[in-house]
C-alpha cells in the first residue's frame, strides 16, 4: 500500500500542508500557526472535514458549486469524456464535440446579442481575454488611442496581472506593481458606506454618473470599456440599487464605449435569471463566467462576445494572437454541459427566482432585529449582514476589533462557512438549498450573531 492510500490524522495533514503548500491569498505564517482546516468530502449543501465535523457550506465553495456536491451526472460526463477524448487543442483549426456543443448552448442561454464564446480556464484568464480583445476592437477599426478600461474601487477582477488590475483591490495593487497602465477605478455604488442621507435610487443615479465625469475628464476617445460585476461579489456583496446599471448603460452608449459585465459569480442563476445584467436590465457587449459555468467541479472560464465586436474579429480582424493551451479542454466543456443541462432540468433559475431566493429575503429581513445588525440584504442567492456598531447612523466598530472575523470564527466552530469581508458577513449558498435549509441557515446566523454579541459586550466593542 503507498503512503497516500493509509489514512492520515488532521495533524498529519496539516503538517505537510504547512511544510509544502503555499495557499492562495493567505498569510503563511498565521496559516501555520493555526494550521488548515483539511476538507475532506462534501455532499449536497454540506462539507465534511477530517475530524468528521459537518459544516453548512453557505459559500458554494467559493461561489462556484451551484448544483450542489456530489451529482452524479457531472462525473460521469467527466468520466465519459475523460475516456473517450481527455484532451485536444482548439489551436490549429481543429475543435471537439463537447468545446463546439457548449459554445452552442451558450449562445442559446445567454441573451441573444451573445452568439460567440472564447474559451479559457479561469475567470482571470477571461478578463485577461477582455482587456486585449477590447483593445484590438478599437484597434481594428482605427481608433488604437481608445486604451483606458474603467473600473471600479473594491471591485474583484481576479488575480492575474490584467485582472488584479481591473480589480480595486488597493491591497492586491500594492504587490506586484500594479495596476498595469491605462486602467483606472472609479467609486464604488456602495450605499451604506457613500450613500446616507439620499435615496438609494438617487444614489445610484449619482453613482453611474462618476462614470461620466471620468470619462469626460479623459477624454471620450481614449475609453475603451467599463467592466463591473452586476453585484460586486468578493468586495461583500455589494447590491447596487436598481437606478445604477440602467444609467450605466445610457453613458457607455452616449460615448460609445464597450460595456463589459463580469459574471464569473452572478451568473448560471446566482441572481434568480440566468444572468446578473438580466437582472439588472442591461445589455453588455462581453460578458466575462467562470466559477458556475461548472459548478467548479473542473475549472473552465470564458468571454461571451457580442455580435458588435465578434462581426469586427471575424470579418476585419485577421489572426486574434491570444489564447489558451486549455481554452475549449474537452473534459470541462463536457462537464459544463452537465452542469447546465441539470440547472435547465431542475429548473434551478426559477427555484431561486420564485422560490428560495424571496424566501431567503424574508429570513434576511427578519435578521435585521438583532442588535449587531445595520443592514441585511439580498438578491438571489446572494445576501450580506452589515455589523455595526450602533444601529442608528450605521456607525462602524473600530476595524482593529476585527469583528467580522470575530463573527467567522463563531460560524465555523458551529457548522457553519459565512464569510467576512470587513464588516459585512456574506452568503451565496448553492442553488438547490431547499427552504428547510434556509430556515436551518438563519437558525445558525442568528446564533453566530448571538456570540458575536456576548464577545463584544465583554470586550467593550460596543
Ligand atoms: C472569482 C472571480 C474572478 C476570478 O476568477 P478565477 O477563476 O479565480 O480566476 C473574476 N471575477 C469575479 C467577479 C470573480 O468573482
Amino acid at each position: 500500500m503507498s503512503s497516500a492510500t493509509l489514512p492520515r490524522s488532521t495533524q498529519s495533514w496539516q503538517a505537510a500542508d504547512s511544510a509544502h503548500f503555499l495557499h492562495p491569498f493567505t498569510d503563511f505564517q498565521s496559516l501555520a500557526k493555526a494550521g488548515a482546516r483539511i476538507i475532506t468530502r462534501a455532499e449536497g449543501i454540506y462539507l465534511w472535514d477530517s475530524d468528521g465535523h459537518r459544516l453548512l457550506d453557505a459559500m458554494s465553495g467559493l461561489w462556484c458549486v451551484n448544483v450542489g456536491y456530489g451529482q452524479q451526472s457531472l462525473v460521469d460526463a467527466a468520466a465519459k469524456q475523460m475516456l473517450q477524448l481527455p484532451f485536444y487543442n482548439a489551436f490549429f483549426q481543429t475543435a471537439t464535440p463537447p468545446a463546439i456543443e457548449l459554445a452552442e448552448l451558450l449562445a442559446a442561454i445567454t441573451p441573444p446579442q451573445f452568439q460567440h464564446v472564447f474559451f479559457t480556464g479561469s475567470g482571470s484568464e477571461g478578463n485577461d481575454t477582455v482587456v486585449r480583445m477590447v483593445r484590438r476592437y478599437w484597434d481594428i477599426l482605427g481608433q488604437p488611442e481608445r486604451q483606458v478600461i474603467i473600473s471600479r474601487n473594491n471591485a474583484y477582477h481576479g488575480s492575474t496581472m490584467a485582472g488584479a488590475s481591473l480589480g480595486g483591490m488597493s491591497g492586491m495593487h500594492a504587490q506586484g506593481g500594479l495596476p498595469i497602465p491605462n486602467i483606472v477605478h472609479i467609486e464604488q455604488p456602495y450605499w451604506a458606506a457613500l450613500g446616507q442621507g439620499m435615496s438609494r435610487d438617487a444614489f445610484g443615479l449619482m453613482a453611474a454618473g462618476w462614470l461620466e465625469d471620468r470619462i469626460l475628464a479623459l477624454g471620450a476617445d481614449k475609453v475603451a470599456a467599463f467592466i463591473g460585476e452586476p453585484i460586486q461579489g468578493a468586495g461583500g456583496v455589494i447590491i447596487p440599487p436598481a437606478t445604477y446599471w440602467p444609467e450605466i448603460e445610457r453613458i457607455c452608449d452616449k460615448y460609445g464605449i464597450l460595456l463589459v459585465s463580469d459574471e464569473v459569480i452572478c451568473g448560471f442563476g446566482r441572481t434568480g435569471h440566468w444572468f446578473g445584467c438580466e437582472t439588472f436590465g442591461f445589455k453588455p457587449d462581453l460578458m466575462t463566467f467562470a466559477k458556475g459555468v461548472t459548478s467548479g467541479y473542473v475549472p473552465l472560464g470564458g468571454v461571451m462576445v457580442g455580435e458588435r465586436i465578434a462581426r469586427v474579429l471575424i470579418e476585419q480582424g485577421g489572426e486574434f494572437e491570444h489564447g489558451y493551451t486549455y481554452s475549449g479542454h474537452p473534459v470541462a466543456c463536457a462537464v459544463a454541459l452537465a452542469n447546465i443541462r441539470l440547472i435547465q432540468q431542475q429548473d434551478l433559475v426559477g427555484h431561486v427566482h420564485d422560490d428560495v431566493g424571496p424566501y431567503l429575503a424574508q429570513a434576511f429581513a427578519s435578521l435585521l432585529d438583532h442588535p449587531l445588525v445595520g443592514d441585511a440584504e439580498t438578491c438571489g442567492l446572494m445576501g450580506a449582514i452589515l455589523l455595526v456598531k450602533n444601529k442608528a447612523g450605521l456607525v462602524p466598530f473600530n476595524p482593529e476589533v476585527g469583528i467580522g472575523m470575530v463573527c467567522r470564527g463563531h460560524c465555523f466552530a458551529n457548522g457553519l462557512v459565512m464569510r467576512a469581508v470587513g464588516n459585512r458577513m456574506i452568503i451565496a449558498p448553492p442553488l438547490v438549498i431547499t427552504r428547510l435549509q434556509i430556515d436551518e441557515l438563519t437558525g445558525l446566523i442568528r446564533r453566530c450573531l448571538d456570540l458575536t454579541l456576548v464577545d463584544a459586550q465583554r470586550e467593550k466593542w460596543i
